[in-house]
């Protein structure tokens, strides 16, 4: 089997800090990158990303982990790893782009929790992550002060999911149900678990692959003493496939979860089938399991990162034959109505500049479809 990259696993040659202190997710989470001195220290900047810096600071900060900002490269600007956390400039020219593509709020009976199915729910327990992807669906939330959920607020949501018997799988996610610590969660989930028609529990997270060493050994049993937990994770390209990250999913599906990947089909990053077949392989290799693959949403500030329908559909049928069957995803788009599967099933016609879907319902959904107006570079 092919190893995988040690990367990240170590303090990068000069780094002042010890061994120790750098797989200490709390050291970490307190050393993280937060300004162009800090990111300095790994990578040279570029003029664009000193300038977008400055120009987002108020809008989507930045925020990145000295693990993730390891796997960087620190000369080449477009790289995988730096474009998706490191601003740009382009981010400044969406005019189509929207704060909240999937009318969240609106599908929201109490503050963080989202319904789009009758019995499934996505309770986004708090505003923070280890570090600000730059196309995150929820930037509107992630690091927003107005977001956090106090434990009062906490309760109001559990009691409305007590109160809703219809739901039947909940799905903690945020920001990342994993940046709170052990016994909060631990708490949380024992509230979640003591109410009858809460069958399944899932956790969204990226930690595994953002900072790995907060997947403890700790975390995982006490995750195990609240099954059937499931997890889905957010790998996006090859690189990010690192040892430190193999150990933390390893040491998830020791622990009996089950662990899925969800990626974003991203311009420049993993739209094309090389990289997304050895992303898709890299996973089957850590026993984490090709989910889905999300059509990039009409999200604000991410023009840049946005692919045609006909670019997925097309790297999606040159993968079918070519690897495992199991280590292909479903290539969905995400609507206000639910995930539809791109494919033959959903796409129910292209119309000019949009596709229409399908919803799971019968309601169709109008998406416009991004330009292909060539690569993405530097
Ligand atoms: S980890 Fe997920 S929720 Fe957090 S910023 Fe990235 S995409 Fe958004």
């Amino acid at each position: 089997m092919k190893p995988f990259s040690t990367r990240g696993s170590t303090p990068p040659p000069g780094f002042d800090c010890t061994p120790d202190q750098w797989s200490d997710p709390s050291w970490q989470m307190r050393n993280r990158i937060r300004t162009v001195d800090d990111l300095a220290r790994f990578v040279t900047p570029t003029d664009d990303e000193v300038r977008a810096v400055g120009a987002l600071a108020e809008r989507f900060r930045f925020v990145i982990t000295p693990y993730y900002a390891s796997l960087m490269d620190a000369d080449d600007p477009s790289c995988p790893m730096r474009r998706q956390v490191v601003p740009r400039m382009a981010e400044l020219d969406d005019p189509a782009g929207l704060a909240d593509p999937l009318s969240e709020v609106e599908h929201s009976p109490v503050k963080n929790v989202v319904r789009v199915y009758p019995d499934r729910i996505a309770f986004c327990v708090n505003n923070e992550c280890a570090l600000y992807c730059r196309y995150c669906l929820r930037k509107r939330m992630v690091g927003e002060p107005e977001w956090a959920m106090k434990k009062r607020e906490l309760g109001v949501a559990l009691e409305w999911i007590r109160a809703t018997p219809e739901i039947r799988d909940v799905l903690l996610t945020g920001g990342d149900p994993l940046v709170y610590g052990d016994d909060r969660l631990d708490w949380l989930l024992g509230e979640l678990r003591s109410i009858p028609h809460v069958d399944i529990i899932r956790l969204g997270t990226r930690l595994p692959v953002t900072l790995p060493f907060r997947v403890t050994e700790a975390l995982c049993a006490m995750l195990e003493r609240h099954h059937p937990i499931w997890v889905n994770t957010h790998f996006n390209h090859p690189a990010e496939l690192t040892e430190a990250a193999a150990a933390a999913c390893d040491r998830l599906t020791r622990a009996g979860i089950p662990v899925g990947n969800q990626s974003v089909l991203l311009r420049g990053i993993n739209d094309d089938v090389t990289t997304m077949k050895a992303l898709c392989e890299g996973l089957v290799r850590m026993r984490v399991r090709p989910y889905y693959c999300y059509q990039a949403q009409m999200l604000e500030g991410t023009a840049h990162f946005r692919v045609p329908v006909e670019r997925g559909l097309e790297i999606m049928r040159a993968l079918r034959g070519r690897t495992s069957g199991f280590a292909i995803p479903l290539y969905v788009l995400d609507t206000p109505y639910g995930k539809v599967p791109l494919g033959p099933d959903g796409l129910r016609q292209r119309d000019g500049d949009d596709v229409v879907v399908e919803a799971w319902d019968g309601r169709l959904w109008r998406e416009p479809n991004p330009v292909d107006d060539g690569p993405e570079g530097t």
